[in-house]
C-alpha cells in the first residue's frame, strides 16, 4: 500500500512507523519539522504539505489533535478533498465531534472519497507496541479494506456502526476514563487519610468490587506501581488537556440530544480547573491531587 499519513506527533508517530515496518510506503507529513525529521530518521518518506504526501497514495490516514484540525485538513481551500485523488480511502483517527466526523464523511462522499473514523485507544504506549483498539464507523466494505493496516498498529478493531459511531464510543470511553480516573482518587485520597497505605488499600480494592482499569493497571497515586505517569511525575501518558478535550465533546454531545451526564460535566469541571491551575501539560492522573485541592 502506498500510505500517505498527516500528523505525526506522539500517536502518530508510533503508527505510521509500525506500517512502514509492515513494508508499506509511507508518505508522511505534520507541521512540526522535528517530527517530520523523527520519521524520516526512521525509514519514512517526508513530504512538504499533506496534499504532497496524498498525490500518489491509495490510502490517507489522518491523526491530528481535535476537529478545527480534521475540518482544516479535509474541507480547507487547498484541503484534501480539493486536491487528493478520489478514488484513495480517507481514514481519520483523530479524536473528534461525532457530529464534525460524520459532516466531513459527508463531505468527502459528495467529493467521491469513501471516508471512514477510526478513532483509537490504548495511548502512546499501544500505539508504540502495536497493541491499539480501533473503534472504527464507516460503511463495512470500507472497514474491511482498512482491517489489515489496522492490525499491523493494534489488537482490537471493531466496527461500531456507520459513519461517526467509531467517534461515539470512543467519546463515551474516555468520559467512562475521566470519571473514573476522578473516583479512583477520591478513594484513595479518603483511605489515605484514614492512615492507610495506598499500595494495601489498591491491592485490596483491585480484588474488590470497586476494581476498574484505573486502579489496575494506571494508579494515580505516586509510588504505587512503577512505570505509569504517577510514579514519574505525572509526565508523558494522556495529557489533561486532551482529557478535557474529550469531556468537552462528551458534553456538546450531550447537549445536542438532550442527554443527561451529570457526573461528565462535573468530570470536566474539575479536569477544567486542574488545567487552569497550569496542570494541562501533565498526564490526566494528576487530577489526583486536584480532588484534594
Ligand atoms: P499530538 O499533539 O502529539 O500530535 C498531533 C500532531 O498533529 C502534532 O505533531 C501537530 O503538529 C500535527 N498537526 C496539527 N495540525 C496539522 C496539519 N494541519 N497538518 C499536519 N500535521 C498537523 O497529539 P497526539 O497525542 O498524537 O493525539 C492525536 C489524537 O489522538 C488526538 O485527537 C488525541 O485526542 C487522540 N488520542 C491520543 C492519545 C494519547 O495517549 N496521546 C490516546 C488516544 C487518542
Amino acid at each position: 500500500m502506498k500510505i500517505a499519513f498527516i500528523g505525526l506527533g506522539n500517536m502518530g508517530l508510533p503508527m505510521a512507523l509500525n506500517l512502514i515496518k509492515a513494508g508499506h510506503q509511507v508518505f508522511g507529513f505534520d507541521l512540526v519539522q522535528a517530527q517530520l525529521d523523527a520519521f524520516k530518521e526512521a525509514g519514512g518518506i517526508s513530504m512538504s504539505s499533506a496534499s504532497d504526501a496524498a498525490l500518489n497514495a491509495n490510502i490517507i490516514i489522518s491523526m491530528l489533535p481535535a476537529s478545527q484540525h480534521v475540518e482544516a485538513l479535509y474541507l480547507g481551500d487547498l484541503g484534501l478533498l480539493a486536491t487528493a485523488n478520489p478514488k484513495s480511502l480517507l481514514i481519520d483517527c483523530s479524536t473528534i465531534s461525532p457530529k464534525v466526523s460524520q459532516a466531513v464523511a459527508a463531505a468527502a462522499k459528495s467529493r467521491g472519497f469513501a471516508m471512514i473514523d477510526a478513532p483509537v485507544s490504548g495511548g502512546t504506549a499501544g500505539a508504540q507496541a502495536a497493541t491499539l483498539t480501533f473503534m472504527v464507523g464507516g460503511d463495512a466494505v470500507d472497514v474491511d479494506l482498512a482491517r489489515p493496516l489496522f492490525e499491523k498498529m493494534g489488537k482490537n478493531i471493531f466496527h461500531a456502526g456507520p459513519s461517526g459511531s467509531g467517534q461515539t464510543v470512543k467519546v463515551c470511553n474516555n468520559m467512562l476514563l475521566g470519571i473514573q480516573m476522578l473516583g479512583t482518587s477520591e478513594a484513595l485520597r479518603l483511605g489515605v487519610a484514614n492512615g492507610m497505605d495506598p499500595k494495601v488499600l489498591s491491592d485490596i480494592m483491585s480484588k474488590s468490587s470497586g476494581r476498574n482499569w484505573v486502579l489496575e493497571l494506571y494508579n494515580p497515586c505516586p509510588g504505587v506501581m512503577d512505570n505509569v505517569p504517577s510514579s514519574k511525575g505525572y509526565a508523558g501518558g494522556f495529557g489533561v488537556d486532551l482529557m478535557l478535550k474529550d469531556l468537552g465533546l462528551a458534553t456538546e454531545n450531550a447537549e445536542d440530544l438532550a442527554a443527561s451526564i451529570p457526573l461528565g460535566e462535573l468530570s470536566r469541571k474539575l479536569y477544567e480547573m486542574h488545567s487552569k491551575a497550569g496542570k494541562g501539560h501533565l498526564d490526566f492522573s494528576s487530577v489526583f491531587n486536584q480532588v484534594e485541592d
